[in-house]
Formats: structure tokens, sequence, C-alpha cells
């Protein structure tokens, strides 16, 4: 049985006090009510390890939001998958948006990356999506079908399980508009077809698709019920305790 996730993606925001302090609102929260999805909080790496210090991961998993594309070595500024597995850390981001557009990463780096987290025994919180235009000319699924290919589909049925996906169509981050639940399901089970026709229907019932773009409390539950749609990867409402916990309360 796939698992329904709700994941934070802090972004670059937050300094550490202000992280930690978040991290131990949410970790005192969810023990007096549990939830009944698992929790992840992406936060920056400087955060990392007195994150995982302070939650217990079994109640809330502690994920980066980026790793390095070579294992170690003369890479200044970089941080390897094998560091942040180091911090106690057991997921990664990879793949985001924010990533592809701003910092040039292409589905033959992600590919990389996803070897080295798998490597690391990290989980990697795989990105997908289009930007507008792509939509607009009605080549979303085309080019989520080729992100998921060309990043992934090297990879064996059995190290495939270990990834969670997101789909996050591009213009819907951080603009407040959010994918109608119609229009999240359709590619939510596309995306499944994909990986079924490649890995079988069994693999693609095992693996976790979540929803990223403008999730809030009052439209988790919307989203969330439909068939295919295992969760949420969370931005902006994932910076304020009250506003992350709405959301897992969509479960
Ligand atoms: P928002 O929830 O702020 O739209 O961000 C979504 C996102 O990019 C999560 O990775």
């Amino acid at each position: 049985m796939r698992q329904n996730i709700v994941a934070g993606n802090w972004k670059m925001n937050k300094n550490l006090q202000e992280g930690v302090e978040l991290a131990k609102e949410l970790q005192s929260a969810l023990q007096a009510e549990k939830p009944n999805c698992r929790v992840v909080i992406g936060t920056p790496f400087i955060h990392l390890t007195e994150v995982c210090k302070t939650v217990d991961q079994d109640l809330i998993g502690v994920s980066a939001q980026n790793c390095a594309d070579q294992e170690s070595g003369a890479y200044t500024g970089e941080v390897s998958a094998e560091m942040v597995k180091s911090t106690g850390a057991r997921y990664v981001i990879l793949g985001h948006s924010e990533r592809r557009a701003y910092y040039g990463e292409t589905n033959e780096i992600l590919k990389t990356k996803t070897d080295l987290a798998l490597k690391n025994e990290l989980t990697p919180i795989f990105c997908i999506g289009e930007v507008l235009e792509e939509r607009e000319a009605d080549k979303h699924f085309e080019i989520v079908k080729s992100q998921i290919e060309e990043a992934l589909f090297h990879l064996s049925a059995d190290d495939f399980k270990k990834i969670v996906l997101a789909y996050e169509p591009v213009w819907a981050i951080g603009t407040g508009k959010t994918a109608s639940p119609e229009q999240a399901q359709e590619m939510h089970a596309f995306i499944r077809k994909v990986l079924a026709d490649k890995y079988g229907q069994d693999v693609a019932d095992e693996i976790s698709i979540l929803y990223g773009g403008s999730c809030k409390p009052g439209n988790a539950k919307e989203l969330f019920s439909n068939a295919d749609v295992d969760g949420g990867l969370i931005g902006g409402a994932s910076l304020k305790a009250e506003d992350f916990r709405g959301i897992i309360s969509a479960f």
C-alpha cells in the first residue's frame, strides 16, 4: 500500500533559530494529535542537523531540498548526498522547478542526483511539472512524461519503488492559483499510467504521487480526496505550524 504524505518545503526561509522553533512546534502539535499520514519537512541544509535532533523522525521525517551531483571533492559550496545522510535526514527533494529554472538543473543532472541519493539511502521526493506555456500548448503530459523518463527510467523497479513523486505545475507555485482537483487527478492518473507501462501496475500502485502548488488548509481535502493524489508538497503554507497542521489534518 502506498503512503499518504504531506511534505513541507521551506525553501530559503527561516534562520536556524526560527527553523528549530517551527520544528519544535510541529513536533509537539503532532505528538498531541497523531497524523493520519507521513509528515516530512524540507529544511535548508544548515538546519538539518539541529532539526534532526529536535524531531522524532518516526513522527516527522527530515528532508534536504537538494544535493550535489558529485560524490565529493573540489565543488565549492556544494553539499553531497552523503553529507545530507550524515545529518540524520532521510529524504531529499530533487528537481524542484526553482532548481530547474534558476540553477540549470536538467533531467540528466537529476538522474545523477537521484542515483547519489539512493546510494546514500535517502528517499528522493522527485518534482516534475510543466510551465504555463506548455500547458497552454497542450504539451503538459508530454513534458511530465519526458521528465520522468529521462531522469528516472534507468532505475530498476526495486529502486523506483523508493521514489516519491511530486507533481507541481509551475504556474500554481506561489501564485495562489491551484490546479483544480480534476486537473490534479487527471495528471496524477496519467503519471501512474506512465509508471505502469514501464514497471507494471503493481509498482505503479506503490508509488506516492504528491501534488504541489498553492495547497492550503482550505483546498487540501478536495485535492487529496482524488484517487491518485497521495498528499502534497507544500511551500508557503508549511512555514506556519497552524497552516501546515491544517493541511495534515485533511487526511
Ligand atoms: P507553494 O505551496 O508556496 O505554492 O509552493 C509549492 C512548492 O513549490 C512546494 O515545493
